[in-house]
């Protein structure tokens, strides 16, 4: 496209799960922001002052038709949880707009098995999985396939249990031993750049019912056919014990130094998420893990204890990645950020020869 001026490099985003976060952070670091959003939403984005611009698609999943429009711009893609969630994984890695992230690792954790295989390799323990029902020799918790947020997870006491409840479900699923103890979910953010982990925030959902069976006494539950939900309703921020603080650190180099091993080209950057149980011996069980932002993060816009640490400045999660892309910008390695299915057009490559005149705000010549 010619131009005379260098345009500003715009963050993207799906105007749902941790955009506002995203956008913000990318604002404070001196981007342009687009959010992306369904007509519902157009008013609430528009709302934000840091939101610079708002494009309207009749739904999410319809995100990749607009690819062509974009790519005449200097669009940088920052993924949430909403991505995932609305477009196919084949749909995701066809897109060329330039993303943040390694696309590979898409395939690591969307495959329950691999992800498994991963954690393990990473030294990580996780609740044990049972394949048939006749095995079941302790609680477990069946988990539906694509149940976001726990819904429909059944909480089992035994194989007799199993046989009454569960054996007749329609939906796939898998059985994992049950963990008593706290979840806490870790938020990461890993630097290509530097090669530096952080730990972001940290926080605790909160789950209904399973949160609140305690506050009825356990005398009166008995006979009342109770059971055990797992709908993930908020989340509270958490800060950690210190004497977990270096395990908590050492499982997040752990998963991306088996990442790059299990995809050689790059492995996991930017941010992600650990999802533990803590028992009461202390011990860490991996549930899963969140190869991007996740909408816990969202509590910390502010920053929070723990990017306080680092950074004497409000960091969220969204702000670094945004920081991190500056940071390549400003260091002409934007392609160390991007996935490899990022398609930069001529004229943005030209300007990265210039990078500091294409954003604006602190540290950064205005444009
Ligand atoms: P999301 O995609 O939003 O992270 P999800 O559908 O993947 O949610 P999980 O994170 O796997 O669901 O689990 C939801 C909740 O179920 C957890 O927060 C936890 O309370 C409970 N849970 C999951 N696995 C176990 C386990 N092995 N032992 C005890 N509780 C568990």
């Amino acid at each position: 496209m010619p131009k005379t001026q260098p345009q500003l490099f715009t963050i993207a985003t799906l105007g749902s799960h941790s955009a506002l976060q995203i956008l913000k952070g990318a604002k404070d670091e001196g981007f342009h922001t687009l959010a992306v959003v369904t007509p519902q939403n157009e008013r609430l984005y528009s709302s934000f002052a840091f939101v610079d611009e708002v494009e309207v698609i009749p739904e999410y999943s319809h995100f990749p038709k607009l690819e062509p429009k974009l790519a005449g711009r200097k669009i940088i893609l920052v993924p949430h949880g909403s991505f995932v969630a609305y477009l196919s994984l084949r749909e995701h890695k066809a897109m060329t707009t330039p993303y943040f992230g390694n696309k590979a690792v898409l395939d690591l954790e969307a495959d329950r098995m691999k992800q498994r295989d991963w954690l393990l390799r990473a030294g990580l323990k996780m609740p044990r999985q049972f394949t048939q029902a006749s095995d079941i020799d302790r609680p477990v918790i069946v988990k539906l396939y694509g149940a976001l947020g726990g819904k429909g997870y059944l909480f089992v006491k035994n194989a007799d249990d199993f046989s009454t409840r569960a054996a007749k479900l329609k939906q796939q699923y898998i059985m994992q031993e049950y963990i008593i103890g706290v979840p806490v979910y870790i938020h990461y953010f890993y630097s290509p750049l530097t090669g530096k982990l952080e730990i972001m925030s940290m926080d605790r959902r909160y789950e209904s019912n399973v949160d609140s069976l305690g506050r009825i006494p356990s005398a009166d539950q008995e006979g009342w056919d109770l059971q055990p939900s797992y709908v993930v309703i908020g989340n509270q921020p958490i800060s950690l014990r210190e004497s977990l603080l270096a395990e908590a650190f050492h499982m997040g180099e752990a998963v991306v130094r088996v990442s790059r091993e299990l995809c050689p080209e790059r492995g996991l950057f930017g941010a992600f998420c650990l999802e533990t149980i803590v028992t009461p011996e202390a011990e860490f069980f991996l549930m899963e893990i969140s190869a991007r932002i996740v909408a816990g993060t969202n509590l910390f816009i502010d920053g929070s204890p723990y990017s306080y640490l680092n950074y004497d400045e409000p960091m969220s999660t969204g702000r670094r990645i945004a920081r991190e892309i500056k940071n390549a910008l400003l260091s002409n390695s934007l392609e160390m950020v991007l996935d490899q299915s990022s398609k930069l057009p001529e004229f943005y490559l030209a300007d990265l020869e210039s990078p500091g005149v294409a954003i604006s705000g602190p540290g950064v010549p205005a444009n």
